[in-house]
């Protein structure tokens, strides 16, 4: 059970506060999407649940564990960023095997596992390439693929899909349900764009400000916003 649970969670950088009484449950194999304006705190959000930031005050929980003092590598979760971050020099089936490499996980099991994520993105074809010689989005699918090969019982998206031109950004959305539904884990996905949120969330959690405006079921939100700051964000019929 891959339960992810803020409590009471506030951040504050400075005298900044930028998350602010953020408690929020994302149930075992949900998709929720925060979405919000830019400098929100999406992605401080994210960052804390993935342990790269601490919480001011509050408490995280990962498959019922608080893991407020767990350090990223064992919270068992794998966050996938806007800036794939490839490593140049390798080829794509080494760039999605070498995390695991570095834990000593077998050979073997190493083949497997990025042949299974492979397939899974459609990039079979694609494993003896360079980064140089692949298009965005299939740059950005070997970095799924990279933390689709750790297993992790969470998948955590910051604005995966932000760096892709309109049409292609359209079409992956399309294969993110698909690897949802394949995968079958717990997803928190922060975009800034609505109708990514929309068509991608079971729930989506509307941010202003650091703070949750609104939680919902895409039409829900759309249908009864809570007030007219996700009436106007949302695009809610007046
Ligand atoms: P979003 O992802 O929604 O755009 P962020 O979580 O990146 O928002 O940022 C929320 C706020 O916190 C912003 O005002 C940002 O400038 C500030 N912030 C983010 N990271 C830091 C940091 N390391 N130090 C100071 N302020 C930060
Ligand atoms: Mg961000």
């Amino acid at each position: 059970m891959a339960e992810i649970r803020l409590e009471q969670v506030n951040k504050r950088f400075k005298k900044h506060w930028v998350v602010r009484d953020f408690t929020l449950t994302v149930a075992d194999r949900e998709f929720v999407v925060l979405v919000g304006p830019s400098g929100c705190g999406k992605s401080t959000t994210l960052r804390m649940i993935a342990g790269l930031e601490e919480v001011t005050s509050g408490e995280i929980s990962i498959a019922g564990r608080v893991v407020n003092q767990v350090p990223p590598k064992d919270r068992d979760i794998a966050m996938v960023f806007q800036s794939y971050a490839l490593y140049p020099h390798m080829n794509v089936y080494k760039n999605m095997a070498f995390g695991l490499m570095n834990r000593g996980v077998p050979k073997d099991e190493i083949n497997q596992r990025v042949k299974r994520a492979a397939e899974i993105l459609g990039i079979s074809d694609l494993l003896h390439r360079r980064p140089a010689q692949l298009s965005g989005g299939q740059r950005q699918r070997v970095a799924m693929g990279r933390a689709i090969v750790r297993d992790p019982q969470a998948f955590l998206f910051d604005e995966p899909l932000s760096n892709l031109d309109a049409k292609l950004r359209v079409q992956m959305r399309a294969e993110l349900a698909k690897l949802h539904e394949r995968l079958q884990s717990t997803i928190v996905y922060v975009t800034h764009d609505q109708i990514e949120a929309m068509t991608l969330a079971h729930r989506i959690v509307v941010m202003k400000d650091g703070k949750i405006m609104q939680v919902g079921r895409p039409l829900e939100v759309y249908e009864r916003p809570a007030n007219r700051f996700v009436a106007g964000f949302i695009g809610s019929p007046s």
